[in-house]
């Protein structure tokens, strides 16, 4: 395909942070080229090797709805209102998200999502996309970027204006970028890695197609094996499938390593015994599929020179266990555009930009890392059910003070590290209160048997402990109050 002249704006990678944010460029009228490594979706059908479907909530939802394609993505997703979780003895406990009936995070098919916004972007004038054009290098001071396409090995150039890194967590703009002087890097891989497996629509595993609509489970649920430290989920598809993700270690106990010794079919009886009906390639599936790493990664800043940006997983990769990943990337899009738009110089655009998304970045991605252990380990508990059931009816009848942490960040646009600031507050206060209530009775009943020097003692003894955690609850601003 011909280069129409320079354009204003490269992005390198045609993913879902590269897709929305064409769409958002080309609509305020600049002239775009997407470069992407891989060949085009269009034609080849998709061929991208991450998760098979993707929980879409409130943010994504938000973004694509500036441009004019939520209704469009949103026709073809599942809604999920609720978590339902699955004892090792097959016991099922449905738990919904939020007290709002119309609270869901969307179930939704990552590669029909990128189809969807490449075409959005293709449509318009501004945007030209170039596929099989693999990013090799960036010139920083330019700028521009040259690609090599892999099978004919030509190289070509690319001179614009400001180049974006949209090209995931092993970004090769971003790598360009640690070569210089004052750009920190960091990441960090967990010790659980994760596959993916099938269960197909109930008339191909034996369950009666009128019990779930054609599914094998309640499709409007995300499904959770949690087995402490080790966890299976699973999404529901539009054809009536469910993908599976295993978040397993990959040694020791429950892992891969141990799954692979003893057989998967053992293995599958003895810990997710009541999917195994439903599963009728678990074997070959997990043969087949690899197990892939799970990784955190942070850069700072997000810019270099004024004239290169990293958006998305180029910027900050995040594990996937709060779901949102996507969504965080689709909330840099907005905001990348936004200060494009309001700012006098490029410059200026990119530190704002950079201001405006990092330090919530940093929280998602410590939320994220949080939420690993509370969906693996804490989910099938009764302590942990009780705490839900607990900021449920808080939620319900404080709902203008009190909103759960999973509520701020699933269904709401509060930016992530004002929720978990807002969150932490408000729990603090949920669990502060009670001990100050026991507090008083305490020393009531003291005082009333005379027992003043004891009031007196309890009074600054407890007084101090309840200061002192509650201020280091507020203090510690990362912190959100762990199940009591
Ligand atoms: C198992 C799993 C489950 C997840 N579930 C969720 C979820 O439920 N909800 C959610 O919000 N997020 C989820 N995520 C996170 C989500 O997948 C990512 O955050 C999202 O894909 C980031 O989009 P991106 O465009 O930044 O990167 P990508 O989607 O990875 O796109 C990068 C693009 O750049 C291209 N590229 C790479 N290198 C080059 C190069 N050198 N030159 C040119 N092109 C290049 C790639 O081919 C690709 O098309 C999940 C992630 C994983 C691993």
């Amino acid at each position: 395909m011909p280069i129409r002249g320079p354009s204003e704006v490269v992005i390198v990678g045609a993913g879902l942070a590269g897709g929305l944010l064409a769409t958002f460029l080309g609509r305020r009228g600049r002239r775009v080229s997407v470069l992407e490594r891989r060949p085009d979706p269009r034609a080849e059908g998709f061929i991208g090797g991450r998760s098979i479907n993707l929980a879409l909530s409130a943010r994504g939802i938000d973004a694509l709805r500036r441009v004019g394609l939520a209704e469009r993505v949103l026709a073809d997703a599942i809604p999920m209102t609720g978590r339902m979780m699955h004892s090792p003895a097959g016991a099922l406990t449905y738990q919904a998200y939020s007290k709002n009936q119309s609270d869901a995070i969307h179930s939704v098919s990552r590669s029909k999502l990128n189809l969807t916004l490449l075409e959005a972007a293709a449509d318009m004038d501004e945007v030209s996309l170039h596929f099989e054009e693999r990013c090799a290098a960036v010139d920083f001071d330019r700028p521009y970027v040259t690609t090599e396409n892999d099978q004919t090995g030509q190289r070509r150039q690319w001179p614009c204006e400001l180049v974006v890194g949209a090209d995931g967590a092993y970004s090769a703009v971003r790598q360009a970028m640690e070569a210089r002087p004052g750009f920190d890097f960091s990441q960090s891989y967990l010790s659980h890695g994760y596959k993916e497996l099938t269960i197909p629509p109930a008339e191909r595993c034996g369950v009666d197609p009128k019990r779930y609509d054609g599914f094998a489970m309640e499709p409007h649920a995300l499904h959770i094996w949690p087995r402490g430290g080790a966890m299976m989920i699973a999404l529901p598809n539009a054809d009536k499938s469910f993908t599976c993700t295993l978040f397993w270690p990959f040694e020791g106990d429950l892992s891969f390593d141990e799954a692979s010794r003893v057989g998967v079919r053992t293995f599958f009886q003895r810990e997710y015994r009541d999917v195994l009906g439903v599963m009728p390639t678990l074997v070959d599936d997990f043969e087949r599929n690899p197990v892939s790493s799970l990784v955190t990664i942070r850069t700072s800043p997000w810019h270099l020179s004024d004239r290169v940006v990293l958006v998305g997983d180029a910027a900050h990769a995040i594990v996937p266990f709060y779901g949102q990943g996507m969504n965080a990337a689709f909330e840099d899009c907005v905001s990348l555009s936004h200060c494009l738009d309001k700012n006098v110089t490029q410059g200026e655009a990119l530190r704002a930009f950079d201001r405006e998304r990092k330090i919530h970045a940093d929280a998602i991605a410590d939320l994220a890392i949080q939420n690993f252990t509370e969906m693996r380990d804490k989910v099938g508990l009764p302590r942990f059910l009780f705490w839900k059931r607990t900021e449920k009816f808080l939620h319900r009848f404080f709902g203008g003070w009190y909103t759960p942490l999973y509520n701020l960040i699933s269904f709401s646009t509060v930016p992530y590290a004002f929720a978990r600031r807002r969150a932490c507050r408000a729990n603090t206060i949920v669990v502060g209160v009670p001990i100050v209530v026991l507090v008083v009775v305490v020393l009531a009943v003291l005082a009333v048997f005379s027992l003043v020097h004891w009031a007196i003692a309890g009074v600054v003894g407890v007084g101090a402990i309840v200061l002192v955690s509650w201020l280091a609850h507020l203090a510690g601003e990362g912190r959100e109050i762990r199940i009591p």
